[in-house]
């Protein structure tokens, strides 16, 4: 038995859907309800996992006539034991905001139209309709209408007016739609040398296959893209972004190009073709050339996506092969929106710029998402998702949340929803965080929005804390490990008490030290410190997450072991980097299970430098043989809160280390290891549920091994789908807290 909730967008209030719900409900026995929420249609039903399915594919097949299906956001839930299928009254009205929509990828009918020489839009980048087209990225105000978009500025032409007032038609009430008589322009600028029409992106076209770089403005900002083919112009790529060996995502002509270098699942196909359009990470088939190895340096997957607007398509059929499709900025600014903009950012890195005239409101990088435990887990969440409302259980307080400092995000709740907003990056840069600020305002003005209460983060120096502290409100701090926990149990409605495994990199506790290997028991009342992870020295601070090599000192150095073995991977100076963790000023304590992570994978010797956030213990993940079921030992200590001491885990790596053993069998051992501690403090919790979350639970062997363990022994396990376990989920957790008026802090 699964519980799975429904959240249904688009054009789907009035028009009987409530009623169609219920027949094909009843007709196939499920139990739960349905009802109109602020959004859209909410419905949550019981049943087995595969009639769940066949319902929500036969009411989007079988949909009354005059309802719009835009987006549909599915979450697996535990079942509650519903009694029967009703209608349930619809939530207090409120503001209509339904149409707030996320952008849609462009649909089958627009696509056949691009494409036949006998249609006024034939070959035309900006074709769209009620099915598809930008929408979130080119709202500038409400009400939604053509007037309030970024479309302002192209008034319609004889013929898309008929077509916009036609009840009958494809574009009926369609805000953006476009021709080529009255549409926004596309044009081609290369050394100062413009080409205009539709000629631009067939140019464009023949630079990326002469191996050049070509920024292309898409929907929520400019993508930088070249040949995936080749070597050499994806490594010019590389160098000019600045970005060593993060992956890039590659754009696929067609889904068969897609299966030719990666494997790819059913469901996986589905997300690929899905409306939100992500980037999807798939395995790499081994041996596969299609993809230059420097698009995702010695990774076993490959991120890849489909053309999701009408320029890609014409684009990619005009190319035939795979190119990367990485967003326009310099390592981890914000995505370049505008065109002046982009041309001064991305100056030295496009070599030219195929760019049109419809201004993008806001920026949105594309999503990225996964397969985990047989369900969508999303990585990113921004174009396709964003502003998709998370339906939560229990009614919130009006809050704002400001978010956490890496991957940061803001979100608004209120009544029984919370906005996340697209992924706006690591708040380190003057672009970021203009970016950020701009989103904060940009929100509320957006849903006409008044925050009673404002929600940060307990790091009193993050930019996103000192905003909320500036905001006039009353400020709640939801310590960093419990919000990553409450988001969890807010996009799963999970029910307190909960035992939360929140492991990540590094995030403030409630002690003035770094945590990062947390086990919190979370109720109504706050979270408790059940179990954390011993902690030990992190030599030079922040300068720790990008050398795993030093994560390995403060482990042996923690443990009195032998030093001498780390020497030769510190040729610049051994002497002072000894002396290092002995300073408790210069190398704070920690109990993080991302830094354990980069000292294994430098002990194992996969990597002593990280070239982008959490590189090392990707590649220790990435390892892993999957054959080998051994687990290194972990030791709890009595009393609370309980300490899990990793010591005999490091010195039974070590001695395989010592004795040749292969990297992928410690790695192995040493995540195995990791999932029976997560059972065994688990089992001395004793609560029902347990939900796994924060950045380490990316990790997807972690994940599911864990998870089968837990699973096996009869918990409740919760990982998440629609929100990342990264700190992308951290400002819906501190909404939920704050919003509930639970204590943000230890109870
Ligand atoms: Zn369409
Ligand atoms: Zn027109
Ligand atoms: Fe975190």
């Amino acid at each position: 038995m699964r519980r799975l909730r429904l959240s249904i967008f688009g054009a789907v209030q009035g028009v009987g859907f409530r009623p169609f719900v219920y027949r094909v409900a009843r007709e196939l026995g499920l139990k739960g309800w349905v009802l109109n929420g602020a959004f859209g249609v909410v419905v949550e039903a019981e049943a087995d996992e595969s009639v769940l399915s066949a319902f929500a594919q036969r009411l989007i097949q079988e949909k009354p006539k005059a309802a719009v299906i835009a987006a549909v956001e599915s979450v697996w839930l535990e079942p509650t034991g519903f009694s029967g299928f009703e209608i349930r009254a619809s939530d207090r009205a409120e503001k209509p905001s339904a149409w707030m929509l996320p952008d849609l990828a462009t649909c089958p009918e627009c696509l056949a139209e691009i494409s036949d020489p006998g249609q006024r839009r034939h070959g035309y980048a900006f074709t769209n309709c009620t099915l598809c087209g930008p929408r979130f990225t080119i709202v500038t105000g409400i009400p939604y209408d053509r007037p309030n978009t970024t479309m302002s500025g192209f008034p319609l032409c004889p013929d898309c007016r008929a077509e916009y007032e036609n009840p009958a038609d494809r574009r009926f009430h369609a805000q953006p739609i476009a021709c080529p008589a009255c549409g926004p322009r596309l044009w081609l600028e290369e050394d100062g040398k413009k080409t205009e029409g539709n000629a631009s992106w067939a140019e464009a076209a023949s630079l990326i296959r002469a191996g050049k770089i070509v920024a292309v403005k898409g929907i929520g900002g400019f993508l930088l893209l070249c040949d995936a083919r080749s070597s050499e112009a994806v490594a010019r790529l590389r160098q000019r972004k600045r970005r060593n060996e993060k992956p890039f995502a590659v754009m696929f002509p067609d889904l068969d190009s897609v299966r030719e270098a990666c494997e790819v699942s059913e469901l996986e196909e589905a997300w690929l073709q899905d409306a939100a359009a992500p980037i999807v990470l798939l395995r790499r088939k081994p041996g596969s050339g299609t993809v230059a190895p420097e698009a995702a340096p010695g990774n076993p997957q490959l991120g890849a996506i489909l053309p999701y607007a009408p320029l890609h398509h014409l684009l990619m059929r005009a190319l035939g092969f795979p190119v990367i499709a990485t967003s326009g900025n310099l390592s981890e600014e914000p995505i370049a929106k505008d065109n002046p903009e982009a041309q001064a950012r991305l100056k030295g890195i496009a070599d030219a710029f195929l760019m049109h005239d419809r201004p993008i409101a806001r920026h949105a990088d594309d999503s990225i998402v996964r397969a985990s435990r047989g369900r969508q887990l999303v990585l990113r969440r921004a174009r396709g998702f964003a502003p998709l409302p998370l339906r939560t259980a229990r009614e919130l307080k009006p809050v704002l949340a400001l978010g956490a400092h890496l991957k940061n995000t803001v979100a608004l709740g209120w009544r029984r929803q919370i906005v996340v907003s697209q992924h706006l990056g690591d708040l380190e840069t003057a672009a970021s965080l203009e970016a950020f600020r701009a989103a904060v305002k940009d929100l509320c003005r957006l849903y006409g929005f008044k925050p009673e209460l404002a929600a940060c983060d307990l790091h009193p120096d993050y930019a996103s804390s000192r905003h909320a502290e500036s905001m006039g409100l009353p400020v709640v701090r939801v310590q960093h490990h419990h919000a990553h926990v409450a988001g969890l149990m807010a996009e799963q409605d999970i029910a307190p008490p909960v035992l939360g495994v929140a492991w990540d990199g590094l995030g403030l506790g409630t002690d003035g030290t770094i945590w990062g290997g947390e086990f919190l028991v979370v109720d109504e009342k706050g979270f408790r410190r059940f179990a954390h992870l011993r902690t030990f020295p992190l030599p030079g601070g922040d300068a720790a997450i990008r050398e795993p090599r030093r994560c390995a000192l403060g482990l042996l150095h923690e443990l009195g072991a032998d030093l001498g073995r780390l020497e030769a991977l510190f040729p610049e100076g051994w002497e002072a980097a000894r002396a290092l963790p002995k300073s408790a000023l210069l190398s704070p304590r920690t109990s993080s299970a991302g830094r354990l992570f980069d000292g294994l994978a430098s002990l194992v010797g996969l990597r002593q430098k990280n070239s982008f956030e959490g590189q090392a213990a990707m590649a220790l993940e990435h390892g892993v043989d999957a054959a080998e079921l051994g687990a290194y030992p972990v030791a709890l200590s009595a009393g609370t809160p309980i300490v899990a001491d990793w010591e005999p885990l490091v010195r039974a790596a070590l001695e395989d280390v010592d004795r040749g053993a292969a990297p992928g069998v410690v790695s192995a051992r040493f995540h195995n290891g990791l999932a029976r501690l997560i059972l065994e403090v688990a089992r001395r919790a004793g609560l029902e549920r347990v939900a796994l979350t924060g950045g380490v639970f990316q990790n997807a062997y972690l994940s599911e091994k864990a998870a089968g363990l837990l699973e096996e022994a009869g918990f409740q396990v919760f990982t998440h789908q629609r929100l990342p376990p990264n700190d992308g989920g951290i400002s819906a957790g501190q909404a939920f807290v704050a919003g509930l008026g639970w204590h943000g802090l230890e109870a």
